[in-house]
């Protein structure tokens, strides 16, 4: 368990809420041929993973990595995000990045600001060729779980156990049960996330960009 007695704890999904779009939807619009398999299907049948469907999409990749690097513009991150995160800091909170997406394009896009974070994910490595961007499964994460390599609910609830304020934001089926651990007034919820607890009739706070999350919470002192 994490010793973070009131402490405050921002745990954020990355693709499509810190930014706007996802990557692995830009390498399937941008970079993929139209003959590529629809891994997708094989996700939606049972026969692999969230997982397993991303490596796929990835290790697809035939483009330079220049061109891949290219695609990290086109995310949209939040563009105050340095701005808040500096200000969250500044009122105690701790921001948590937790995605079920890939630290090669999450670690690249931050690597210019100077905001201090926790990142849970799938690590990768660029190899080219015929195997693309390589992403491995968390083996030696605490939080690994085989159907997303990261288990964000797992993360939530550890914080939320050690009695720590804790906040969550996403967008994604993915982050439907780290979601519903959390108050209803520190849960942010945007896109199918939002859908899924609106269909359970859980009340959460939406969202459209991550900056609202950020200033919401900053309100909380007043
Ligand atoms: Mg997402």
């Amino acid at each position: 368990m994490i010793n973070n007695a009131l402490k405050r704890i921002l745990v954020t999904d990355f693709d499509g809420t810190l930014c706007r779009n996802e990557f692995y939807q830009l390498v399937r619009d941008r970079l993929l041929s139209p003959e590529t398999e629809n891994f997708w299907n094989d996700f939606v049948s049972g026969r692999t993973s969230h997982l397993g469907v991303l490596q796929s999409y990835f290790s697809a990749i035939r483009s330079e990595e220049a061109e891949v690097l290219a695609l990290l513009d086109d995310m949209a991150l939040e563009p105050r995000f340095a701005e808040l995160a500096t200000a969250l800091q500044q009122h105690g909170w701790s921001l948590v990045i937790a995605s079920a997406g890939c630290g090669w394009y999450i670690e690249r896009l931050l690597a210019t600001s100077e905001i201090p974070y926790t990142l849970h994910t799938n690590p990768g490595r660029w190899e080219g060729g015929e195997r693309g961007l390589v992403m491995e499964p968390p083996y030696d994460s605490p939080y690994y779980c085989p159907e997303h390599g990261i288990n964000k609910a797992a993360i939530v609830a550890d914080f939320v156990k050690s009695g720590a304020m804790t906040a969550f934001a996403g967008d994604g089926l993915t982050d439907v049960a780290a979601a519903k651990l959390v108050s209803e007034h520190l849960r942010f919820a945007r896109g199918d996330c939002a859908e899924a607890l609106a269909r359970e009739g859980l009340p959460f706070r939406s969202f459209e960009r991550w900056s609202e999350v950020a200033e919401a919470l900053l309100k909380l002192d007043g």
